[in-house]
């Protein structure tokens, strides 16, 4: 039986990043990954500490899988072992130290023969590639800086070995994450579109999708050049936090919101079918019940296909969490439930634009057989039911949208 490991991802989209990778790299070592927690031997859990909810979340996860499964090993990696320790885990791997996980998890539970029972992770059609870690930014709310150091962008040459590798083994979407991936490049003077143009150039079949983005080296340029990569995806996470600019500033946000505007118009003037969608914290210390309306009424200027809505969550460490104009959890939990209807309506809005035009799928997964799940350029859900009982698994198809 093959030792089985089960991975469990906490916060953002750069940490799925890295569990892909621990993925390969366990897969490789001879481990199978389990699709469910019952058949699980190992458990590996990419913590994240943004916020202190978050770390409440890891520890509540970490007991009830101790008491759930008194057998299996619990190993943590990611942000929160850079800061603190844990008890009740059989292993803790920092960022710095966690390609030596495989090697140490395989001392602890050597790997076995094979079990059909367990299934090899099978999602092949989209990969995740890191091409920069670490913020030197300073938003007033975030740990980041402090738990993952200054920016570090991965060499040109490195981004397209692993694209390469990406495109070889089949991937048809890439997309290039990292914690501050607008800044690439910033040490040396590259920006995004070069490790854009690498990526494109050496999986020239793949899509490519871009992570989360900060705003702020969005230059006309910069959008100008990224235009004109062919299998670039038009969808932007551009980071916003909030739409009102007594906020943003309290944030220690580097943009006005009519500067965050020009970038999504220019946007949305270069791509065809752009999809802008963004964060948004609600209830940031000293938001008034004035700026969260200004905030709103921005918000649906603009026009999102999606938001990720966080009620702020206060985070040891940071200046925000010294603050003394905090807002009762009541009032971020009304502004949360507000901003969701807005959103639920934007998504509908944004899905009706494209109803009838010609968009590119790839297809994902099958629900039952003949029925074909998979997600547009701009990321939109899309499924198809028809007689072709094959799978479509990893296969791009043009199809007229209908939400
Ligand atoms: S840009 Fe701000 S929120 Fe993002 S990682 Fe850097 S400091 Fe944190």
């Amino acid at each position: 039986m093959l030792n089985s490991v089960y991975f469990i991802t906490f916060g953002c989209k750069v940490n799925l990043t890295e569990t892909e990778k621990m993925r390969l790299a366990l897969l490789s070592k001879g481990f199978a990954i389990s699709e469910s927690e019952e058949k699980a031997d190992i458990f590996v859990i990419n913590s994240c500490t943004v916020t202190d909810t978050a770390d409440k979340k890891l520890k509540k996860t970490i007991s009830r899988l101790r008491k759930a499964y008194p057998e299996a090993k619990i190993a943590v990696m990611g942000c929160y072992t850079e800061l603190k320790s844990l008890e009740n885990v059989d292993i803790m791997v920092g960022t710095a130290d966690r390609d030596t996980l495989p090697d140490k998890l395989s001392k602890l539970s050597p790997v076995k023969e094979s079990n059909e029972d367990y299934k090899i992770y099978p999602d092949n059609t989209r990969a995740f590639l890191k091409i920069q870690d670490g913020c030197s930014c300073n938003c007033s709310y975030c740990i980041i800086p402090k738990a993952r150091g200054g920016f570090c962008s991965k060499p040109l040459e490195v981004i397209g070995a692993e694209a390469k590798a990406f495109a070889e083994a089949g991937f048809r979407e890439i997309v290039l994450t990292g914690i501050n991936i607008g800044f690439y490049g910033v040490e040396r003077g590259q920006t995004l579109f070069d490790a854009v143009l690498t990526v494109s150039e050496n999986a020239p079949n793949a899509r490519l999708r871009l992570g989360s983005l900060e705003p702020e080296r969005m230059t006309d340029s910069e959008i100008e050049k990224l235009g004109g990569i062919k299998n670039l995806c038009p969808h932007f996470h551009l980071s916003l936090q909030s739409a009102c600019d007594r906020t943003l500033k309290a944030m220690n946000r580097r943009y006005t919101i009519s500067e965050y505007m020009t970038v999504a118009s220019k946007l949305r003037e270069k791509f065809s079918n752009t999809a802008i969608t963004t964060d948004i914290i609600v209830g940031f210390p000293g938001e008034t019940g004035e700026d969260f309306a200004e905030s709103m009424e921005k918000i649906k200027k603009i026009g999102f296909s999606d938001i990720h809505i966080f009620p702020y969550s206060r985070r040891e460490g940071t200046r925000a969490d010294l603050m003394d104009n905090q807002i009762p959890e009541n009032i971020k939990h009304e502004r949360a439930k507000k901003l969701s209807e807005v959103v639920e309506d934007m998504k509908k809005d944004f899905a009706e634009t494209m109803r009838g035009r010609s968009l590119k799928v790839l297809f994902e997964n099958e629900k039952t057989p003949g029925v074909h799940v998979g997600f547009t350029e701009n990321y939109l859900p899309f499924t198809v039911e028809n007689n072709d009982l094959k799978s479509w698994r990893n296969q791009i198809k043009e199809v007229r949208y209908i939400p």
